[in-house]
């Protein structure tokens, strides 16, 4: 007989790299974890797998004609899973009351509203969605404060972080005594190229990883390292964290998953194979422990930890991001946005790689004053720098 209650999971974004990844965790320990729902956009025949496989209570597909499929399919197969549609969806499946924990797995913006919901409903929140937290931080912060939802990293930098704290800090998100945060970035795939090929590369050149196998999105962010900068304002909101003690590392073996210096000297790293699984069982379990299928880190055959200054030359995003977090108000909400348009227009090959930064840029120098208190006013940012960012974008990509 199985010691623990089960945990039923929502996995919002499932057909997703980190999505898989979470089913991959699940599938290990059908004596801790049920699936409660399932959703994703639009990727029905990987979704029906899934469902078959898991059998949740709902599948939530947010385009219409692809949960039209994915019903005709379950029915013909007879399962009993109920699949709804659209967005409003999402935010049921991640608030409802037989849940006990979720992971926050859909890309960008449109991962918010969830994400939120979860938090409002005190659930535990497993956060992949670093854009929620760039877009709504101190909305999202509150929520779970007023909720009393636990929230927990799934960024591996951030749960490093996270497992590098001291072991109250999920009840107390200010702990004392850190003198900085160290997030390491791999550097990406240009880390080394040489300046003059940037404007040429291709979306496909920029989504291969040297470390990490993720979606196409955050493999373009990891590639300008507008990532990072995501991630220094998710530090910040995650762990209190002013922006002057937020450093980035560059580290190109992606061992180390970041750490914290304390006062007195000290600093602490957690260090494994790059692989999803280990943050993901590790905030699943939390605070125990469980196999994550992940191999044993050999550190005679890494041999070598290399550490470098990021160059903010090379890297404009990352200088962007923390001009943005500086800024405040809808700064983060603004780069987050026009990043997203930047990038998708890049994955169309409607501008080129370096031309990213350049959307960003005016986007920020536009929406200063401009104030984010309510869910409603961070979506008008959004939706403004998006706006923008559109503008800028035809520009450049007539001027191409
Ligand atoms: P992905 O592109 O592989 O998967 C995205 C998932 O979100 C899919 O299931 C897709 O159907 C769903 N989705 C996309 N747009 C949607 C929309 N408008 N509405 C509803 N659902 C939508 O992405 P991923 O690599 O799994 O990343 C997911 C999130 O996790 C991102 O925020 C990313 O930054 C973060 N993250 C990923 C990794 C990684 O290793 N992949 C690491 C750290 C953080
Ligand atoms: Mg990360």
């Amino acid at each position: 007989m199985s010691q623990h209650a089960i945990q039923r999971i929502t996995v919002l974004g499932a057909t997703g790299s980190i999505g898989q990844s979470t089913l991959d965790v699940v599938a290990r320990h059908p004596d801790r974890f049920s699936v409660f729902a399932l959703s994703a956009q639009r990727q029905d025949d990987k979704l029906l797998e899934q469902v078959l496989r898991f059998a949740p209570r709902f599948a939530v597909m947010v385009d219409a004609d692809a949960a039209a499929r994915l019903r005709a399919a379950l029915h013909a197969a007879g399962s009993r899973t109920e699949v709804l549609c659209g967005s409003a969806a999402l935010e049921e499946i991640a608030a409802a009351g037989d849940v006990d924990m979720v992971m926050a797995a859909i890309v960008g913006a449109a991962g918010l509203g969830p994400a939120l919901a979860a938090a409002r409903a005190g659930k535990k929140v497993l956060l992949a969605n670093k854009e929620a937290l760039v877009l709504s931080g101190r909305l999202f912060m509150d929520a779970v404060a007023e909720s009393g939802a636990v929230l927990l990293p799934i960024d591996s930098e951030h749960n490093a972080v996270f497992q590098a704290l001291p072991a109250a800090y999920a009840r107390n998100p200010a702990p004392s005594g850190v003198r900085r945060i160290l997030l390491t970035a791999s550097g990406g795939p240009f880390r080394a190229s040489p300046l003059e090929t940037l404007a040429s590369v291709t979306p496909e050149q920029a989504c291969a990883h040297p470390n990490w196998v993720m979606g196409r999105k955050i493999s373009v962010d990891s590639a300008t390292m507008m990532n990072k900068g995501l991630e220094v304002i998710e530090a910040h909101w995650l762990f209190g964290a002013p922006a002057e003690i937020i450093e980035v590392v560059v580290h190109r073996q992606s061992v180390i998953h970041s750490m914290v210096e304390y006062i007195d000297g000290s600093v602490i790293a957690q260090l494994g194979n790059p692989d999803m699984r280990t943050p993901i069982a590790h905030a699943m379990a939390w605070p125990e422990r469980i196999d994550a299928g992940v191999r044993s880190l050999d550190l005679f055959d890494v041999a070598h930890l290399d550490f470098e200054r990021p160059d903010l030359d090379r890297f404009p995003c990352l200088a962007l991001a923390f001009a943005a977090l500086r800024a405040g108000g809808a700064a983060p909400a603004t780069l987050n946005a026009a990043n997203e348009e930047a990038v998708e227009a890049f994955l169309e090959r409607r501008i080129g790689f370096l031309d990213i930064a350049r959307v960003i840029e005016p986007c920020l120098e536009r929406c200063a004053g401009f104030e984010v208190d309510s869910l409603d006013a961070v979506l008008a940012a959004d939706a403004q720098a998006r706006g923008l960012a559109r503008a800028e974008i035809r520009k450049l990509s007539a001027a191409r």
